[in-house]
């Protein structure tokens, strides 16, 4: 850091997305609406790549992996991974780590030109501090359909009563990201599992992007069966005690009275 990548790799746009920008390089009514993506290149890859490892770091210190790059004219100048457990701080997401350490290294709060790589859509906090910092252009890989503030949820970037505006584009490896995010819950529900201890309450662990709706439908279905299972069971026994309390009755009365 700061890190310099190869100008040979910034030719390739993708084919999927190449159409969203207008014939003058400014972006489509669509793709300012949100709801398409410009086109990305291989230095994307490339930066979204290094914020991969920075995610990846994070889940080994138990944190849920998000990591994010600061690049300005093809310089990484700064980066952060996920750290709210860690630091007892909320604001810990990725993203303020590495706009805080950018702005270190330029010196100035403001970081026009700058592109940022985070591999989860930025949360309303987070879109908030990229649109705060001026950065041009904010690029992300996986969608954050709890709490996305880039079109998942509310589009942040889109709204237009803000007075500044970053291009924003989502979807840049966006399987690895959330593979990686699905492979840590299922780890971490599996340690909860065996060790019936709760897991620190974490702004982003409530989240769970990676968990699809149907793996949540099925929990909630399996603790209702649990539930309905133990009313049925104490129903049983609440029966069993009066029918036991009638077999006494008569006992307990004198056959003369
Ligand atoms: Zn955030």
């Amino acid at each position: 850091m700061p890190t310099r990548l190869n100008p040979s790799n910034n030719a390739f746009h993708h084919p999927m997305h190449s159409a969203v920008t207008g014939g003058d390089g400014s972006l489509t009514d669509k793709a300012q609406q949100g709801l398409s993506r410009v086109a990305w290149s291989d230095q994307d890859t490339h930066f979204m790549r290094h914020a991969l490892s920075l995610a990846e770091k994070a889940a080994a210190l138990g944190e849920v992996p998000v990591g994010a790059v600061v690049v300005m004219d093809e310089i990484m100048i700064g980066e952060g991974w996920n750290a709210p457990i860690a630091g007892h701080d909320p604001c810990a997401h990725a993203e303020i780590k590495a706009l805080q350490q950018a702005g270190q290294h330029q010196q100035n709060y403001r970081l026009p030109g700058a592109t940022v790589y985070v591999t989860l859509e930025p949360c309303a906090m987070c879109a908030g501090a990229l649109i705060w910092s001026r950065v041009s252009r904010v690029v992300w890989g996986a969608a954050d359909s709890k709490s996305g503030a880039a079109g998942s949820v509310v589009n942040l970037f889109a709204e237009s009563k803000l007075n500044h505006h970053a291009v924003e584009q989502g979807g840049v490896l966006a399987e690895e990201s959330a593979a990686l995010l699905k492979k840590f819950f299922a780890a971490k529900r599996g340690t909860e599992k065996t060790s019936s201890k709760k897991v620190a309450a974490d702004s982003r662990t409530s989240d769970e992007p990676a968990v699809s709706e149907c793996e949540q439908n099925e929990l909630k279905q399996n603790k209702l069966k649990q539930t309905e299972l133990k009313q049925t069971e104490l129903k049983q026994n609440e029966r069993e005690q009066n029918k036991l309390k009638q077999h006494e009755a008569p006992c307990t009365q004198s056959p003369r009275s």
